[in-house]
């Protein structure tokens, strides 16, 4: 049989059933991506020698137990996934893209890894971000590599997962997990019509992933099919006796039949390109036999963006205070300033930043009039959202205001880049999950560029979200 173009999870089990080993399907992904991947460059590593021996271990699982066994006990089984280069994967080298981890290899494994290598999965490769996730484009790499969007070769792929969705885009892979802090998921999975999951804060160990902003981020998967990213979701979904904010519940089932889905108007007001907005009403005026649209308003929308930037800068300054080269990260010598301010030195334009912008806020003088209301509004923010969910199962919203930009576009304006955010941070200021599907394309200078649909439900309810996405993808 020869693969689709965009192999699930579903298509690499027939391969087994054909009789294929873990190790044939394993080498046969690792040559898929150097073939699909050369141009794009989503990959910043692959991992063929673990990749191999995981496949091994597999393939005498295989051999004890019989294929219908395994596929039971293991969901994954002989799965080639990527990880994103912020999440550890023992005696793999690991960056974060960042200069000042360049030669670390990582000690310990992250939970995220353990959990999928535990369901049958076959790590094969390590996908390029923005330097510690802080971005919207996948350009800013502290090593320079610059990630393609696979439907257009002078576009980003949207950021800072962008590796992980661009790798997936191509077929290259069936599953690849992405970080998400204010919409480095979602974003991407818009940019390359890929589903794309941020569970719930705390539903996906924190383990072994390098902190961004730890009242933030998540990690979740990016998949071509929604089954695919729901089985994922429900691997990662485990508590974790390592992360304190690992919850323990597990999600609520979806057992309604009938739905409301909110559309909060300050979502579609000015900034959002005409063509997007007109993917969004084509879905609304669609007839759903179960589904019921109702406009909504978030009247706090406005404040989103700047509280997400003082608590996320704030947050990201002291997860970066250990990388002093002293203790982490690598050390420079040379003649030029000392120890510390070498090593420091290494950080990126964006990192620096900042540090800067987070140490300022959160310093004695300032602390009150920006960290600690930023921390109040945040409240505000989580309540109202709550409320407009107790009136609608889910809301729905675009992940960003325009499809994917030109590679450049936005990188001489940081400020800018923020603006482009708009869309994703609400969601884990309050803490909620949020799935992007597929949903349309735009037009941009003769390509089709995909558009993704936002869902967004409280927290703990994801298989509301997937239960939605089936129903809007008939
Ligand atoms: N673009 C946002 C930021 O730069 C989100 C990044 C992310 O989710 N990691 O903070």
């Amino acid at each position: 049989m020869t693969l689709p173009a965009k192999p699930t999870v579903a298509d690499v089990h027939e391969l087994y059933r054909q009789g294929k080993s873990v190790l044939e399907v394993t080498e046969l992904f690792l040559e898929r991506i150097k073939t699909l991947d050369a141009e794009v460059q989503s990959v910043v590593r692959l991992t063929e020698v673990k990749a191999r021996s995981e496949a091994e271990a597999l393939d005498t699982l295989l051999a004890e137990k019989g294929l219908e066994n395994t596929l039971q006990e293991k969901p994954l089984f002989g799965i080639p996934y990527a990880l994103k280069d912020n999440i550890l994967v023992e005696g793999e080298a690991l960056t974060a893209q960042s200069r000042i981890l360049e030669g670390y290899t990582a000690t310990y494994s992250s939970d995220v890894y353990l959990q999928l290598r535990e369901a049958g999965g076959v790590l094969i490769a390590q996908t390029n971000m923005d330097e510690f996730a802080f971005g919207s484009s996948t350009e800013f790499s502290g090593f320079g590599q610059i990630t393609k969007n696979p439907y257009d070769l002078e576009r980003v792929p949207g950021g800072t997962s962008g590796g992980s969705a661009a790798l997936v885009a191509l077929g290259a892979v069936p599953v690849a997990i992405g970080t998400d802090t204010g919409g480095s998921i979602r974003q991407p999975a818009s940019f390359t019509g890929t589903y794309g999951l941020r569970p719930t804060y705390g539903a996906v160990s924190r383990w072994g992933i390098v902190a961004s902003t730890s009242s933030f981020d998540q990690a979740g998967p990016l998949t071509n099919s929604l089954a695919d990213n729901r089985l994922v979701f429900e691997i990662l979904r485990a508590h974790s006796t390592q992360d304190q904010t690992s919850l323990k519940a597990v999600p609520k089932p979806e057992t309604k039949k009938e739905f409301i889905i909110g559309v909060p108007a300050e979502f579609f007001a000015e900034g959002l390109a005409a063509d997007v907005k007109e993917v969004f009403e084509k879905l609304q005026n669609t007839k759903f036999n179960n589904i019921t649209f109702k406009p909504v308003s978030l009247s706090l929308s406005e404040y989103t963006l700047a509280t997400y930037y003082i608590l996320q800068t704030v947050e990201a300054a002291a997860n970066l205070e250990r990388f002093d080269t002293v203790r982490y990260g690598h050390q420079v010598t040379g003649e030029h300033g000392n120890l510390y301010t070498r090593g420091r030195g290494q950080f990126g334009d964006e990192a620096k930043r900042r540090i800067m912008l987070g140490t300022y806020t959160s310093s004695a003088g300032y602390y009150d009039a920006y960290y600690n209301k930023a921390c109040t509004v945040r409240e505000k923010i989580r309540r109202e959202i709550n409320e407009v969910l107790d009136e609608a199962d889910a809301l729905l919203m675009p992940a960003s205001p325009f499809p994917a930009f030109k590679i450049g576009e936005h990188a001489g304006n940081p400020l800018e880049m923020y603006l482009a955010d708009i869309m994703t941070v609400t969601q884990p200021i309050s803490r909620v999950p949020a799935l992007v599907v597929p949903g349309g394309t735009v037009e941009r200078e003769g390509k089709e560029l995909p558009v993704g649909f936002q869902l967004v439900t409280k927290e703990q309810h994801e298989r509301t979200l997937y239960t939605l996405a089936e129903e809007l993808n008939q």
